[in-house]
């Protein structure tokens, strides 16, 4: 299978604009995950501006919004 990688940066909304794990889920999940942290693309616009990709932040936004 081949790396879907362009196609990915299509659908990728991190404004990490510097980083080289962008379009690379794999590693990007597996980067974040390691830190105890979440994907941009599983918080909203707002959240993900904040560069807080922590499981306390991905888990206190799905709360908000009870
Ligand atoms: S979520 Fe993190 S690893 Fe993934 S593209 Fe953005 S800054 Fe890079």
């Amino acid at each position: 299978m081949e790396c879907k990688q362009e196609q990915n940066l299509k659908d990728c909304p991190c404004t990490w604009s510097d980083c080289p794990r962008k379009g690379l889920c794999c590693d990007c999940i597996k980067y974040h995950w390691g830190r105890g942290e979440l994907p941009a693309c599983l918080f909203s616009k707002e959240a993900e501006k904040t560069y807080d990709r922590s499981i306390e932040n991905f888990i206190r936004e799905q709360n908000s919004h009870k």
